[in-house]
């Protein structure tokens, strides 16, 4: 439609999920169980929420103090200065300011086939030619094949890691390799939304590229710290390349709630949500192990959600996916990203897993 920018697809909207609400309603449901964005179930924790709480009677000042302070706490947690930190609400506000400050029409941006969907979608409204890598059959990023796919015109390279929607981590060694050979006009912009459920954080370390590579790092508040509805992100990078993300996004582009709720968080909440992480690591491992038990393959997840692919001789990811949420779960179907056979479903909590283990289930068995 010649309406909007650079062939946006209207008719493919960022998959939204359905709310417990509306499913609720429109089956007729009492109880229904979300599973299906990667969202936290013991969040927020005690001080974030009282923080929060306490910032409501502020809310007539720009949270100017505010950025600075948190600023300075997610610098020091990082072993950067306050230049190399920006913040955003969300890591998908993130995205899209990242997008905007790099992207001249015609320059040609490399993203796994298989990603979250906001790398493509904004790239293509900024002018970008994209060129999309399928993962590897171990769901990892081809590097060599992004390698192969580098030229002069090649602007920003999108990495996912851990991956959505696989869940997956790309080899550390490989990806230090990967930018060891790094052209000097290339920017890579790593995504860590789900970095703190991995084995290992900062995997390929990345952080330690910044000033000597062109790298910028993407967190969010939204899944370790369960402030998905605060909106709170934060970018990490070159003093030059933050100036130049400060410039482009609007001032004061998160607000005084998300900020107080997120520095509390990291200030007073660590334990907290590290016994979150743990129950929910350990639920993953039980999830798993149950999904092999129906046949589904699960591919190794370092995330807060496992990605399935059914059992042989069941019905397509769809018709499984509509049919759960029929029964009062809300799961996500992998078909959008070339995966119909596959379903995403959030480490939510164990009593919530096992109702959708339940209607999985039945509905496996129908
Ligand atoms: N990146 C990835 C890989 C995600 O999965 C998500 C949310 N599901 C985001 C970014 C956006 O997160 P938020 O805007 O809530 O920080």
């Amino acid at each position: 439609d010649a309406t909007f920018r650079n062939e946006v697809n209207v008719t493919q909207p960022y998959i939204q999920g359905e709310t417990e609400d509306e499913v609720a309603r429109k089956y007729h449901l009492d109880k229904v169980v979300k599973l299906g964005s990667n969202e936290n179930p013991y969040a927020p924790y005690y001080h974030s929420k009282n923080a929060m709480i306490r910032s409501i009677s502020t809310l007539n000042r720009y949270p100017e103090d505010d950025f600075v302070n948190l600023i300075q706490l997610l610098a020091d947690e990082n072993g950067l200065k306050p230049e190399n930190v920006a913040l955003g609400s969300g890591a998908g506000n993130i995205i899209e300011t990242v997008a905007k400050m790099f992207i001249n029409a015609g320059d040609e941006v490399l993203i796994a086939k298989q990603s979250y969907r906001l790398y493509r979608e904004v790239s293509r409204l900024m002018g970008a030619k994209v060129i999309e890598i399928p993962l590897t059959d171990d769901y990892q990023f081809d590097l060599d094949d992004f390698q192969q796919k580098i030229t002069d015109k090649t602007k920003l390279i999108w990495i996912c890691n851990p991956n959505n929607p696989t869940g997956t981590l790309t080899d550390a060694a490989k990806l230090e390799a990967f930018m060891d050979h790094l052209p000097d006009n290339v920017w890579v912009i790593v995504d860590e939304a789900y970095a703190q459920f991995a084995d290992h954080l900062s995997l390929a370390n990345f952080l330690r590229y910044i000033g000597h590579k062109r790298v910028m790092v993407i967190r969010t508040f939204s899944k370790f710290y369960g402030l998905a509805g605060a909106r709170l992100g934060y970018v990490l990078g070159d003093p030059e390349a933050i100036q130049a993300y400060d410039t482009v996004t609007e001032p004061f582009n998160t607000n005084r709630t998300a900020i107080a709720g997120a520095s509390a968080a990291l200030q007073f909440d660590q334990i907290e949500s590290n016994k979150a992480r743990k129950k929910i690591l350990g639920d993953r491992e039980g999830l798993v192990e149950s999904l092999g038990l129906l046949g589904f393959r699960v591919a190794p997840s370092q995330a807060n959600f496992v990605f399935a692919q059914l059992p042989d001789g069941a019905p397509d990811a769809t018709t499984v996916v509509n049919a759960l949420m029929k029964n009062g779960v809300i799961v996500r179907d992998c078909t959008p990203w070339g995966y119909p056979h596959h379903i995403r479903v959030t480490v939510g909590t164990h009593a919530e897993l096992e109702f959708f283990l339940s209607k999985l289930t039945e509905v496996l068995s129908n």
